[in-house]
């Protein structure tokens, strides 16, 4: 057997403490997790079925500390949601958590959603899931609270806890294994707190979360 393309690799996040990597299958988000968040959209807050979508592996940017992300095309409003991710091993048990940035292309996202159609276009797309190295579970705990804060060029503009989760990580991963199997090397980006805003290139976005190593994305 052979291939009519060279094969490629699968993204892969560097894992704190070794020298071994994640490789990453699937790219698993959950919308509208946090109430200040769907409250700043203009919806209304309410726990009656969490609400996924995911990215392409191909979207996955990862960095140990930082990584640097190109403005993507066809957008004028490119917008930062810092997010726990959630990375899932052996058995798709939880394996550890790194800090993600959801890119979403707010205009496409409105336009989307207006019509009634996917946000594909808006979420999926090179460099559309920033991510750090992963900590493993065993040494952070399992993670249900702390602070979790993005700064745009020094000004804090997110900054909420994760025990503001309307679906806590435990909710969502059986939610989403109801759907279909969840797998190992599959991640999680968990919603984002309120405060999601527009990035220009050359944007520097440092992400914090409690008990998590920093993150930062800077825009070329
Ligand atoms: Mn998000």
């Amino acid at each position: 057997m052979s291939y009519v393309l060279p094969l490629w690799t699968p993204p892969a996040l560097k894992i704190a403490g070794t020298d071994k990597e994640f490789p990453v299958r699937r790219v698993h988000c959950v919308a509208k997790n946090y109430g200040e968040h769907i409250r700043e959209m203009g919806g209304d807050p309410q726990k009656i079925k969490p609400k996924f979508f995911s990215k392409s592996a191909h979207a996955v940017a990862s960095g140990i500390e930082n990584v640097e992300i190109n403005y993507p095309r066809a957008t004028n409003d490119l917008h930062f949601e810092v997010e726990l991710v959630v990375a899932l091993g052996a058995d798709a048990k939880i394996f550890g958590y790194g800090i993600g940035i959801d890119f979403t292309k707010r205009d496409l996202q409105g336009e989307a959603k207006k019509a009634g159609m996917p946000w594909d276009t808006a979420k999926n797309f090179a460099g559309a899931a920033a991510v750090s190295q992963i900590t493993p579970i065993e040494v952070t705990g399992e993670m249900t609270q702390g602070r979790i804060t993005l700064a745009r060029n020094g000004d804090v503009q997110q900054d909420g806890n994760l025990n503001q989760m309307i679906y806590n990580v435990a909710e969502i991963m059986e939610h989403l294994n109801g759907y279909d199997a969840l797998l190992p090397g599959d991640i999680i980006f968990t919603g984002t707190p309120a405060g999601v805003g527009a990035v220009e290139k050359g944007d520097v976005m440092d992400c914090t979360i409690d008990g998590l190593p920093d993150f930062s994305v800077r825009l070329v």
